[in-house]
């Protein structure tokens, strides 16, 4: 599930060009007379539809021309030399996500509450937000002048949403047409261009998985290295998903495909060098068997997809307890170009000045980062302890730490002691400091009984390396 940093405008009426949000005090933007709010709308005569066009078509160019609508309704252009390199001091609006033609059966939309804020409804399909922050596309409704612009901008890599190579599969997995569902030639014109493709496979049981799956992962590990990787991660259902199409993944369904997909992965790695298919965490831990070593997951290549998580922390944590620094954790899909728009809302977060407290995380997780913390406080002399936090609002089988909502922490909050506590970060919206169901940060830590830190694991891996 993806929820957008950004508040979509989706009613709003796109008119063409980007708007400056900041301009920075000194920069060559100021001396221009560049202000918030004004639009610029071509480059060196080129249109601009969205900062990426903006920093493609400045980057590396020393003499420029800017077509620029200022809020009064003028048009002004200006042309300038800068430096090589140089800053121009602009910061931007973010780019609002074009959305999807499809119906998934699994779309993590019908797993909503009703009364979910909007964002949450947010069904994007963009190829930027893809090469940006690694959002997956399923390519099915991607246009002429996209397939131009990825390759033109080397928009590389991709995320692809494949979920099946059998095309009736896919087909009905995503609720469309097979001629729509055929993406086969727009994936032969990417990697002919040298765009990487990182795959993913939403396994639902009795619909992908089998020899639909094995077929779907050969197919791909056929394109590697151009296709980097395969994600195989488990559909999950909340309460609201009754579509009876879907059944359940259960511990026997994980452990039987881990059997499975060993199998191709010994394969892969004899054949193409890598692991290539690389099952999600949840799917070991359902299974009840052990996370694969660090080697198998070369370089983490779909962590952000909950895919060696699992393994990076818990080998972070060994340096932690070792070393004192276990920071290795890096974010390897968003893309350099996303830092800034997203830097400009990053709130600022200190840490617990005490050793007695609680870290609060999903249940999924929970069993496995309580048996370090115990670890942990007997080397340390700490008092830290685990609390596996129920997912209410979403129900079903939904144990992630990032979909825990504030109702969710509320409702555990006498069972928290000492005093402080760790929420995963990521369970607060990028760009807001709001929760999943609307609950405000102020509002969640107004009723907490202790101060609240909201924590990554590079932040928590940091907090523990300091004692
Ligand atoms: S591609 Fe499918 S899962 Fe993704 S938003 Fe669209 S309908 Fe939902």
């Amino acid at each position: 599930m993806y929820e957008f940093a950004v508040t979509p405008a989706v009613t709003q009426l796109r008119r063409p060009g980007v708007i400056i949000t900041e301009v920075a005090a000194g920069s060559v933007a100021e001396e221009l007379e560049l202000r918030p709010n004004d639009r610029i709308v071509r480059v060196n005569g080129r249109p601009v539809r969205d900062y990426l066009d903006f920093r493609f078509q400045t980057a590396g160019e020393t003499e420029l021309s800017f077509q620029v609508k200022k809020t009064n309704g003028e048009t002004h252009e200006i042309e300038f030399d800068r430096e090589e390199g140089e800053d121009l001091g602009l910061m931007f609006e973010q780019i609002v996500p074009r959305q999807c033609a499809n119906e998934c059966i699994f779309c993590f939309c019908k797993g909503n509450p009703s009364d979910a804020r909007p964002s949450l409804f947010v069904r994007d399909e963009d190829i930027r937000l893809s090469f940006l922050y690694g959002n997956y596309t399923t390519l099915t409704s991607i246009t002429e002048d996209e397939m131009r612009r990825i390759v033109e901008q080397r928009l590389s890599p991709q995320y692809v949403s494949v979920h099946a190579t059998d095309l009736k599969t896919r087909a009905y997995l995503l609720g469309v047409d097979e001629k729509r569902a055929d993406i086969s030639e727009k994936l032969a014109r990417l990697l002919d261009h040298d765009i990487e493709i990182h795959a993913q496979v939403v396994l639902c049981p009795g619909i992908n998985d089998g020899a639909i799956l094995e077929k779907t992962l050969r197919d791909l590990a056929s394109h590697y290295p151009k296709i980097v990787s395969t994600a195989v991660v488990p559909v999950a259902l909340t309460r609201y998903n009754n579509d009876e199409r879907l059944t359940p993944v259960t511990a026997e369904f994980c452990r039987h495909t881990i059997y499975e997909v060993e199998r191709l992965q010994k394969e892969f790695r004899r054949t193409v060098g890598s692991t290539f298919a690389f099952l999600g965490d949840e799917i070991y831990i359902k299974g009840g068997l052990d996370i694969p070593s660090r080697r198998h997951y070369g370089n983490y290549p779909q962590i952000e997809d909950g895919v060696g998580m699992v393994r990076s922390f818990l080998n972070s944590f060994e340096r932690a307890l070792n070393s004192g620094s276990g920071q290795d954790l890096k974010n390897t899909r968003i893309h350099m170009d996303a830092m800034q728009p997203r830097s400009q809302t990053a709130p600022a977060n200190g840490h617990p000045p005490t050793t007695h407290g609680t870290i609060l995380t999903g249940e999924m997780f929970a069993p496995t980062l309580s048996e370090r913390i115990s670890r942990y406080n007997r080397l340390r002399g700490t008092d830290l302890h685990v609390l596996a936090v129920p997912n209410t609002y979403f129900g079903g089988d939904v144990a992630v730490a990032g979909l825990i909502t504030g109702q969710d922490y509320l409702n555990v909050k006498d069972r928290i002691v000492g005093n402080f506590a760790v929420i995963p970060k990521h369970t607060i919206k990028s760009d807001e400091p709001i929760l999943l169901d609307g609950m405000s940060f102020d509002q969640l830590k107004s009723q907490f009984p202790v101060p609240i830190y909201d924590m990554d694991v590079n932040g928590l891996m940091e907090f523990l390396s300091r004692h």
